[in-house]
């Protein structure tokens, strides 16, 4: 039966992704969002939009009233590892905070059921060729535990999760994404960030010439062509372990790493954006981008066994495909589709 779900951030880019998935499962959706990173055009029509911020206690109060919710899935937040290492603050400061106002109002309405969008940024550097859930957050001697005020934000809200459940019995599930990417292979939905700092959107943007380079950061790390490894998973795919998460969030609550397993260096993503567009760019080694690790790679063992969840994207050409497809159709993104759209 539908259930009604709570979306925060769900005018982002993999907030939208499961906006559709759980519209396409016959549940009803409340997005909300403030729209500074969000999009209303990726806010699909079958979705109830509130325009609000988490900020504002009283914002989420009105999102609540008159309103009853089955669960709560919460996005929103400042997703940028660089800008973190910049501006520590307003990561340990927003996203902890905007998340605990809304546990707030989950304890109060009685809304026991949470899934939580982190990241596998979390780990600090852990040395190992694949990240399962049991990876030490930190190194043994770190004095600072994941590697960016980004990971680390997300991170307190992993801790801050259990007390919501300890004293508040809010079930949640823990989605620790490894690097979404891909766009939806029908509905108009894809990436678009403003400042866009990934890997995979840059780069198509360098094969349609609206940028003249691609600069790539560091290639003298400790890896096999010395450019980081990342695991590249699709935001369908993502969407898809939110819904079966849903479905065991009453069995108790739970954190799973989401990724394919596979490690893409930076070289090897350019190759695909190559070989998928058709179009060859200039390539320029800058130095390390402060806050990144050397290898990101998930063992997903346990998503796998417990929601049987795999990846239905396999290859990296694919998944580059995929948002080929709406970076080729709309290179001015959201606000060029609001356009067309009249
Ligand atoms: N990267 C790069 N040039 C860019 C953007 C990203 O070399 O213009 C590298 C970045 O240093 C990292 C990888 O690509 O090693 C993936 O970065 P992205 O920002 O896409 O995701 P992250 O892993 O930081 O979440």
């Amino acid at each position: 039966m539908g259930r009604t779900i709570l979306v925060t951030g769900g005018a982002g880019y993999v907030g939208s992704h499961c906006v559709a998935a759980l519209l396409e499962a016959g549940h009803r959706v409340v997005v909300f969002d403030n729209l500074h990173q969000g999009h209303r055009e990726a806010v699909l029509p079958q979705a109830e939009l509130v325009v609000g911020d988490l900020a504002d206690r009283d914002a989420i109060a009105a999102a609540f009233a008159g309103r009853r919710y089955d669960a709560i899935m919460h996005f929103a937040g400042n997703i940028q590892v660089g800008e973190s290492m910049r501006r520590p603050f307003l990561y340990l400061g927003d996203n902890v905070q905007c998340a605990v106002n809304l546990l707030e109002a989950a304890a109060a309405h009685g809304v026991s059921r949470f899934v939580f969008s982190s990241t596998c940024a979390i780990f600090g550097a852990t040395g190992r060729a694949s990240i399962d859930e049991d990876a030490p957050v930190a190194p043994e001697d770190a004095p600072v535990a994941p590697g960016s005020p980004y990971g680390e934000s997300k991170y307190l809200v992993e801790r801050i999760l259990a007390w919501a459940e300890r004293v508040h019995g809010i079930r949640y599930a823990i989605l620790r994404y490894f690097n979404a990417c891909g766009a939806h292979p029908h509905l108009p939905l894809f990436e678009d960030h403003d400042p866009e700092t990934h890997l995979i959107p840059i780069a198509l943007d360098c094969a349609l010439g609206r940028r003249e380079e691609m600069q790539v950061f560091g290639n003298d790390y400790d890896t096999p062509d010395g450019t980081c490894l990342r695991d590249y998973v699709h935001v369908c795919d993502l969407a898809a372990a939110h819904l079966r998460v849903l479905d065991r969030l009453d069995a108790g609550s739970r954190a799973y790493n989401v990724g394919s397993g596979n490690g893409h260096s930076v070289r090897e993503v350019l190759d695909a954006v190559r070989r998928v567009t058709g179009v060859d760019f200039p390539v320029r080694m800058l130095p390390r981008r402060p806050g990144d690790l050397p290898r990101l790679v998930a063992d997903p063992s346990r998503i796998r066994a417990e929601l049987g969840w795999t990846p239905r994207y396999a290859s990296i050409d694919e998944i580059v495909s995929t948002a080929w497809r709406w970076r080729r159709a709309h290179p001015g993104g959201y606000a060029e589709l609001a356009r067309a759209r009249g």
